[in-house]
């Protein structure tokens, strides 16, 4: 059992003061306010329920900075896309594993406790399967182990090039797989996470994109493995939703809603190009929109459908996607600033007419991130995981707020250095602001950067 006490805590119900908090077994099993510390409590500033990273590509961390050279009208995300698959044609598995290590204590270290890798990257240099087929699902889960984060890993179906069933192209063959062969990695890499990683990681399905799957592959992968949580890529380029109006004869959110199971287990990939007829049913059903607002502004895909979305009650979070930057308070200033720089106006993203905008997307991106990955979290609450965050409301970014515009200074205000603590699944794995494990991880990083850019 573990302890610790704040002297302020954000409850489903509002802030308490003086909040003394158990943990066993990862989850919240007691909670009490207007409490006193006691011998061997961990004692924090401000608790928050710490932010799942809905959508992640591990392996992009280390190409961050690569694409930012303008070339003479060339330059788009269909460019961006082949540097990134000659990069991933170099990757080994020890390289792939300490990428992801790196990526995900800087995750912790930015305030989440969880993420949700959507990992396509399967196979050898050539193409062909490693003995292990999920031998990169196993690097992974290393990575997730090593650094304690919570992880729901998404192994990805990606069987074509294009709607239509095009065949896939060369940069492609590390990802490919027809059915039956994903079907065995994905319950191979399930019955891998069960023996290595603790209770709160899971395995969910990530069919990669409209374009990368036939219907019929959709709905048989969905028979297979439906139960959740189940991740798919959505209308982030206009391209991309031409092409699949052409060869599907509907919009891909619109097709997607009226030809698959969508509901609460799913989460739907940046949905960055949607009418407002498909926004407000896409709320309905229930899904997550999975917003990736640093990487989105990045590749240039657009802003979301913001407030009519929220003004339909839609649930959604944040990922990382691309990781050319991780920070949580980026990531969700960046989606409030692209509403106001497209409507020329301020605080946009609050339901209802008036409301503190920090506080809606703190708090929904906790709710949504949570349900996206299948995690009983994003409320400090009993009976919760201990998906926790400290911060130091001290930090002059801080100090001058009152406890209701403490969010509103943490999204807009503040760096992710106020973060001084966080438990993933109640794994206590970043004190004074650093992850247990910084050193060791860092160096291996270094290691396999080295060999990376040498053969690049
Ligand atoms: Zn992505």
């Amino acid at each position: 059992m573990t302890a610790l006490f704040a002297k302020r805590a954000l409850l489903p119900g509002g802030w308490a003061e003086n909040l003394r908090l158990e943990i066993e077994c990862g989850h919240i099993s007691t909670l009490a306010a207007d409490g006193m510390a006691q011998p061997g409590d961990t004692q924090v500033d401000t608790l928050l329920p710490a932010l799942a990273n809905l959508h992640s590509h591990a392996f992009q961390r280390a190409m961050a900075g690569m694409t930012e050279y303008r070339m003479a009208g060339r330059d788009s995300f269909w460019t961006w896309r082949d540097l990134m698959y000659r990069f991933t044609a170099q990757l080994s598995p020890e390289q792939i594993e300490a990428i992801a290590a790196l990526v995900y204590l800087e995750m912790q270290e930015a305030g989440y406790a969880s993420v949700g890798e959507f990992h396509y990257l399967h196979h050898q240099k050539d193409g062909s399967a490693y003995d292990n087929l999920a031998e990169h699902s196993d690097r992974i889960m290393a990575a997730a182990l090593e650094t304690g984060i919570g992880l729901t890993h998404l192994p990805v179906l990606y069987s074509y090039a294009g709607v239509g069933e095009k065949p896939l192209e060369s940069g492609q063959a590390r990802f490919g797989n027809d059915m039956s062969r994903f079907c065995r990695l994905v319950d191979q890499a399930k019955a891998h996470a069960a023996g290595q990683l603790p209770a709160d990681c899971r395995v969910g399905i990530a069919p990669h994109s409209l374009r990368a799957t036939s219907p019929r592959d959709l709905e048989d992968v969905l028979q297979a493995h439906g139960e959740g949580p189940v991740h798919i890529h959505i209308a982030e380029q206009p391209k991309e939703v031409q092409e699949v109006l052409e060869g599907m004869s509907a919009r891909p959110v619109e097709w997607l809603l009226e030809n698959a199971p969508v509901d609460a287990h799913w989460c739907l990939i940046h949905a960055t190009h949607m009418t407002d007829e498909e926004t407000r049913n896409m709320a309905a059903s229930g899904a997550v929109a999975g917003l990736c607002p640093v990487t989105e502004a990045n590749l240039g895909d657009g802003p979301f459908n913001g407030a009519t979305y929220l003004q339909a009650g839609g649930a959604f979070g944040v990922g990382s996607d691309s990781n050319v930057l991780i920070s949580l308070t980026e990531e969700l200033r960046t989606l409030e600033y692209s509403q106001r720089l497209r409507d020329l106006s301020r605080n946009v993203l609050v339901p209802g007419s008036e409301g503190s905008v920090g506080q809606t997307l703190y708090c929904g991106a906790a709710a949504g991130g949570a349900q996206a990955l299948g995690r009983k979290s994003g409320r400090i609450e009993t009976g919760q995981l201990a998906d926790l965050v400290a911060i130091d409301s001290q930090d002059p970014a801080l100090c001058a707020l009152q406890p209701e515009q403490i969010l509103d200074g943490l999204v807009f205000a503040a760096k992710d250095h106020v973060v001084t603590d966080l438990w993933s699944g109640g794994r206590h794995m970043v004190r004074d602001g650093s992850h247990i494990a910084r050193d060791s991880i860092l160096k291996q990083y270094r290691k396999a950067i080295e060999e990376l850019v040498d053969s690049l």
